[in-house]
């Protein structure tokens, strides 16, 4: 059996001259929580899509659980999907919704009370679907989708309208499916929506991935930055100039100077070579610190870049 859950080779839907997704290449390891991000309009929800045979690919190659895409029925039986909004009957409790759906697809009943349980809606799974809280609904919909007890949970943009509070318990709620061994690829234009909770990323980009690997890939590529302050504040756009000027990239940002380090090998060279520069142009520097990038800023210069 294949280590790789989901996997694609030159992934490509075209839609008369546009052109949704581009060639990908994607792959999900077994067991992680995988993060589709990128901006709306990135070809995530086509790719995801056309994992689940709902949208025939123009070109290219792919298999989901080691079968084929072009025979989604062996392998959608062991998929759990939310990619719209999930449409429940707002009469019936989430109880009742999950029993019209064991019924339809001959699951064993005793999944109902397993998943409400997963979903943290056991208090709650008697109350009428239409007062449930978005949050709620969402989790209700997972609830669902992993009610055939899936391999592989395919979710488009679970935290999409939430507050922070709701993307909190969404992010908790992806950790512990995942705990359970099941392989999650969640999308999300947002990566600080997901980054805490995703071993696993692949960024997308005008339907091009920008990158793919580990969270700790994407930190280790070279996203750190130095952070300068001058004595005078007066003197921070002079600095950026003899930043720039040394062939760096600057950029003030409020009272401190930021220079990428992206690319630079020698540190301790490249910023004896700065405070030259600044001394002979008469600015003191009163700090000269060197900050990790964040996984958001490793995620714009990636974008950027492409
Ligand atoms: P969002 O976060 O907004 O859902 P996305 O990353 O999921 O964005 P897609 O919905 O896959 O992106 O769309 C990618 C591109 O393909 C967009 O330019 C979109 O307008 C186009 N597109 C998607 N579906 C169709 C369709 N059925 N017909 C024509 N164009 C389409």
């Amino acid at each position: 059996m294949t280590d790789l859950v989901v996997e694609t080779h030159g992934l490509t839907k075209r839609y008369g001259q546009r052109t949704a997704v581009d060639g990908l290449d994607l792959t999900v390891p077994r067991g992680v929580v995988a993060g589709f991000i990128g901006a709306n309009g990135a070809g995530k929800t086509t790719t995801l899509r056309m994992l689940l045979g709902l949208v025939r690919p123009t070109s290219g190659t792919a298999t989901v659980l080691g079968h084929d895409l072009s025979e989604p029925s062996s392998y959608l039986p062991k998929v759990g999907a939310l990619i719209e909004a999930p449409s429940f009957y707002p009469g019936l409790s989430g109880e009742r919704n999950l029993r019209v759906q064991t019924t339809l697809g001959a699951i064993p009943d005793r999944r109902i009370g397993e998943v409400l349980d997963v979903v943290g809606l056991t208090g709650r799974g008697a109350d009428p679907y239409k007062s449930y809280s978005l949050g709620m609904k969402q989790r209700l919909g997972i609830a669902s989708a992993l009610l055939g007890s899936p391999e592989l949970l395919v979710l488009d943009e679970p935290t999409n309208g939430l507050d922070p509070t709701g993307i909190r318990e969404m992010r908790e709620l992806l950790r512990q499916v995942a705990d359970t061994g099941l392989t999650v690829l969640v999308s999300s234009h947002q990566l600080v929506e997901l980054e805490q909770v995703c071993d696993w990323l692949v960024m997308v980009d005008s339907g091009r991935r920008v990158f793919q690997g580990t969270t700790a890939q994407l930190l280790a590529a070279g996203s750190d930055r130095l952070v300068l302050a001058t004595e005078d504040p007066r003197d921070l756009d002079r600095l950026v100039t003899v930043v720039r000027d040394q062939g760096a990239l600057a950029e003030r940002q409020g009272r401190k100077v930021h220079v990428p380090l992206g690319g630079v090998e020698d540190v301790t060279g490249f910023l004896a070579g700065i405070n030259r520069a600044a001394m002979g142009e008469a600015i003191t520097l009163v700090e000269i610190a060197v900050a990790a990038g964040t996984l958001e800023d490793r995620y714009a210069s990636l974008v950027g870049a492409a």
